[in-house]
């Protein structure tokens, strides 16, 4: 399969250059160029299927042609070794459970699945280390840093502002050891995203080393985040849900949501898609009234959706040719203050006995506000609740018991390389390895 770029500047790209590269030369997202629709064979199917081969069946028509299938299920199996339960919050609406993998957090899959591609990549060219690069502010690197963990002829770089990031979000990437390494920086999350990109353009260091970026901008990890919403489908269906399937995905960055709308192109039979937001409402109004105004983001208790400029906007309006129309009858926005996000935990805590995460809870709230009498919905709950112990705990009043895997992270030996917010800093450092 080849890829294309999202600004039609750049040359196509095999699946190997678009993993290995992530943005297109003219800084435009890949996008597969067809998308294959799954034969009406695997629908029949799909009720038998389990999770790990029903995935490994939409991984294969990505990635068959350039993956041998032996190889290729051996990454599906190892990226799905956890399971994402359907829960049943109140009438008609599902909690798809996304927080079982080794971080609590649904970047787990993508972040797994990403790595073994590039450890097939890197075993294929002989072995020449492959160096990951990732600014956070908290929850993409512990899941990237886990993802990595342990995969040959990579190492990672995890960098983040010091002082900046919640502690049980750091302890999950500066605990690790091995192929990770955790770089303090002595700045703020903007501070760390400019030394990633100094990284990626400067000529000097891509000599001296292959760099790679993983987040959702690159299709080894967004593209996966697509087996889960069939997943969610089959598993009501199987509950004997015979209504129309409504899916709503809690949006940052957009990666995740539109895997969901890749699926929908596969022949998902999901009748349309809430995109719910937290106060960052850039694409609630662009679904209003056409006009793309991306701004900075403002800080709310749902932090990981605090997004001013969603990078897979891109791959959204491309993949519905550019028109508003077209979006609009597939996806439909809500914005929410954290007001009604604290609210909403509270009740659903309250009359329902289950606790969301402050991104969840958008969810729940975008189907329980906007759901027909046809209609039947799931909500991608993103996050254990344990990840945002402190403003959750404060809501509801209670304590929220931390799983055991959470725990263990936190009893072990913090390690990091402390920095300076320069540039060349950073590059002497690399270049001294
Ligand atoms: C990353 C993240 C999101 C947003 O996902 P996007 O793919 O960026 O839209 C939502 N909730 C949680 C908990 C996250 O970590």
């Amino acid at each position: 399969m080849e890829y294309y770029s999202t600004n039609g500047k750049a040359p196509k790209a095999t699946l190997r250059k678009a993993v290995v590269k992530g943005l297109a030369e003219d800084r435009g997202l890949y996008m597969p160029q067809t998308i294959p629709h799954l034969p009406e064979s695997f629908f029949r199917e799909i009720g038998s299927l389990s999770f790990r081969e029903l995935s490994y069946r939409i991984a294969d028509a990505f990635f068959g042609e350039d993956i041998p299938a032996d190889k290729l299920k051996g990454i599906v199996y190892d990226t799905l070794s956890f399971d994402c339960p359907l829960v049943e919050v109140s009438p008609g609406i599902y909690s798809l459970e996304l927080f079982h993998g080794p971080t609590l957090a649904f970047k787990d899959v993508g972040a797994r699945f990403m790595a073994r591609l590039l450890q097939y990549f890197t075993e294929e060219e002989g072995h020449r280390q492959v160096n990951v690069l990732v600014a956070t502010s908290g929850d993409t690197g512990s899941a990237v840093a886990n993802g990595f963990l342990g995969v040959e002829g990579v190492h990672v770089y995890v960098l983040y502002p010091k002082g900046k990031v919640s502690p049980i979000q750091e302890c999950q990437f500066t605990t690790l050891g091995r192929n990770i390494t955790a770089v303090e920086v002595d700045g703020v999350f903007d501070d760390c995203q400019a030394m990633v990109k100094n990284a990626f353009m400067d000529s000097e260091l891509n000599d001296a080393m292959k760099l790679t970026s993983a987040n959702s901008i690159n299709v080894a990890r967004f593209l996966p985040q697509s087996f889960y919403y069939f997943w969610a489908y089959t598993q009501m269906r199987r509950l004997g849900v015979s209504k129309e399937i409504v899916a709503c995905t809690p949006s940052g960055n957009f990666g995740n949501i539109c895997a969901g709308l890749f699926g929908k192109r596969m022949g998902l039979p999901v009748k349309r898609f809430i995109a719910a937001n937290n106060a960052n409402s850039v694409f609630y109004e662009f679904l209003r009234d056409g006009e793309y105004r991306p701004r900075p983001s403002v800080r709310t208790i749902a932090n990981a959706m605090d997004v001013g400029d969603p990078s897979n906007f891109a791959r959204i309006w491309d993949l519905y040719g550019k028109s508003h129309e077209a979006v609009c009858r597939d996806i439909s926005g809500v914005t929410y203050s954290d007001a009604q996000i604290e609210e909403t935990i509270r009740d659903v805590y309250r009359q329902r006995g289950y606790l969301c995460d402050p991104h969840g809870a958008c969810g729940y709230r975008a189907l329980k506000e906007g759901l027909r009498e046809s209609e039947a919905g799931f909500f991608c709950e993103t996050a254990h609740p344990a990840k945002f112990k402190d403003t959750v705990e404060r809501i509801i009043g209670e304590e929220v018991a931390v799983p055991p895997k959470l725990a263990a992270f936190m009893k072990g030996e913090k390690k990091s390389v402390p920095m300076s917010r320069e540039f060349t800093d950073f590059k002497n450092y690399l270049l001294d390895r």
